[in-house]
């Protein structure tokens, strides 16, 4: 497996659709060669559509597809240099872990010396060294992942695909696992594109996400731009928890609840929302200068360990919630008013054109 090797991937006005559905609709994609980008997006939004179309398995009804300089449309999957993890792993159940990890090479004529030695390696990679001669019905599901893993990029292919490779494992052995997705992808360095509708894996494995939804992609970025810039209320509502709040305008400035509002980055033509994130805001013992000051009372608290989730109502009605610490001393009680400050460059308003 030799690092470094790696292409971009350009997609332009793919569609495909079943029957009336379309499952994809005129997808742009641009993917830089070396990335690790993540294709974000809820159940049926076309995701593993996408993926099927770049690794060959499915025929979009229009488009292209190039990798580096090569259009691909046409070419069956063992002919596109890629490797892929399909969402079932796919694996050979009787046979043992070396002849499923080898597969790929016998499929392409790789004399049997070589095989057995990029096996190996490849058993090394995903540290299953020894298990080779394991039957694959007798791995646990996180040694089955590997094992899929394995075979995926035994070839040394240029480009990566994974369909939630994570999501028969556990909560434990997932965390774990994007870390060792990321390390091993930057000893690799093959453009990869990992599918997920787990936003925080999302954000945690990526260079950059691409959010999905029915078969549109609403925006790519970095996983802090996502965050913190969503485009629209569909992003924001997808990766992290929010709220959001209508604001009225008045002259030159936006208002919520009849009080201005200071705000550190772009401001929208038109209507808009205000969108609040719960650890973003503060609970403050008195007024501070510089701040967005929101008023309301706390309707309960939720201890979660790392955290406290406030829940509160604000004066003009809406239900909002604040994450703060966990120190027992520092908490409002229920019942209380309490004081919310909001930093101008945590005003995020998104227009409703947009949604
Ligand atoms: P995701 O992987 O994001 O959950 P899919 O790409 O599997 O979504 O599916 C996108 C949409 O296309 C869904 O509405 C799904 O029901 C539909 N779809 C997928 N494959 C087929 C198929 N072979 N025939 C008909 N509809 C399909
Ligand atoms: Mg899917």
């Amino acid at each position: 497996m030799t690092a470094g090797r790696s292409l971009p991937i350009t997609v332009r006005q793919v569609g495909k659709r079943y029957g009336d559905l379309r499952a994809l609709d005129d997808v742009d994609l641009d993917v830089r060669s070396g990335e690790f980008l993540t294709l974000l997006g809820p159940s049926g939004s076309g995701k593993t559509t996408l993926l099927m179309v770049l690794a060959g398995f499915a025929r979009p009804d229009h488009g292209s597809i190039r990798f580096g300089e090569n259009e691909v449309i046409r070419l069956p999957p063992h002919r596109r240099d890629v490797g892929v993890v399909f969402q079932s792993y796919a694996l050979f159940p009787h046979m043992s872990v070396a002849g499923n990890i080898g597969f790929p090479l016998r499929l392409r004529k790789v004399p049997r010396a070589e095989i057995a030695r990029r096996v190996e390696q490849a058993l090394d990679l995903v540290q299953l060294s020894g298990l080779g001669g394991r039957r694959v019905d007798a791995l646990s599901g996180g040694q089955r992942q590997r094992v899929a893993l394995a075979r995926a990029v035994v070839f040394a292919p240029r480009i990566l695909l994974m369909d939630e490779p994570l999501s028969a494992l556990d909560k434990q052995l997932r965390e774990h696992m994007q870390i060792e997705l990321r390390s091993l992808h930057a000893r690799l360095g093959m453009t990869t594109i990992c599918v997920t509708h787990d936003q925080r894996e999302a954000l945690t494995m990526s260079d950059r996400v691409a959010v999905i939804d029915r078969g549109r992609i609403m925006q790519i970025d970095t996983p802090r731009a996502l965050y913190e810039r969503p485009a629209n209320r569909f992003v924001a509502g997808f990766v992290g928890q929010s709220f959001f709040l209508p604001v009225t305008r008045h002259g030159g400035a936006v208002h919520l609840d009849g009080c201005a509002l200071r705000i550190a980055g772009p401001v929208p033509e038109g209507a808009a929302h205000l969108l609040l994130r719960p650890e973003r805001l503060r609970i403050l013992a008195a007024p501070e200068d510089g701040l967005n000051l929101l008023r309301g009372t706390v309707m309960s608290l939720a201890y979660q360990g790392e955290s406290v989730l406030v829940q509160v109502v604000l004066a003009g009605g809406a239900r909002i919630a604040v994450r703060t610490g966990a120190a027992a001393s520092a908490l409002p009680a229920e019942g209380a008013a309490v004081l919310l400050g909001l930093a101008p460059e945590d005003t995020v308003l998104l227009a409703d054109a947009a949604a």
